[in-house]
C-alpha cells in the first residue's frame, strides 16, 4: 500500500518522494505513463523519486508518475510550472486578443 497525503490545496491524495537531490516531491499516486518522474520504492520503505535520462533510462522496478504539481487544479492556477510543463491556458491569458 502506498502511504499518500491530501494535498494541501486540492485535497487529493498525493505520494511524497524524495528526490536524487533530497527534495522532497510530490507526485499523483498511480502511475502515469505520461509523468516524467522515474518513482521506486527503498530498502527503508521510502519512495524516491528521479528524471530518467538517455544515460539512465527507466528501470524495471521503477514507474512513471506525474508530478502532483502538474496536475494540481488550484496549484496550476497561482503558478508557473518550474518542471518543464506548458500551461497553454497561462499562455493564452497572456497573449492578448
Ligand atoms: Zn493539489
Amino acid at each position: 500500500m502506498k502511504r499518500t497525503l491530501p494535498c494541501r490545496d486540492c485535497r487529493r491524495p498525493i505520494l511524497w518522494t524524495i528526490t536524487e537531490a533530497g527534495r522532497r516531491l510530490a507526485v499523483d499516486p498511480d502511475p502515469d505513463p505520461a509523468g516524467n518522474a522515474a518513482c521506486w520504492r527503498d530498502g527503508t520503505g521510502a519512495w524516491r523519486s528521479r528524471r530518467p535520462s538517455a544515460d539512465l533510462p527507466l528501470c524495471g522496478w521503477e514507474r512513471l508518475h506525474m508530478p502532483h504539481i502538474a496536475t494540481c487544479p488550484d496549484r496550476i492556477e497561482q503558478l508557473a510550472l518550474p518542471i518543464g510543463v506548458a500551461s497553454l491556458d497561462a499562455r493564452r491569458r497572456k497573449k492578448r486578443p
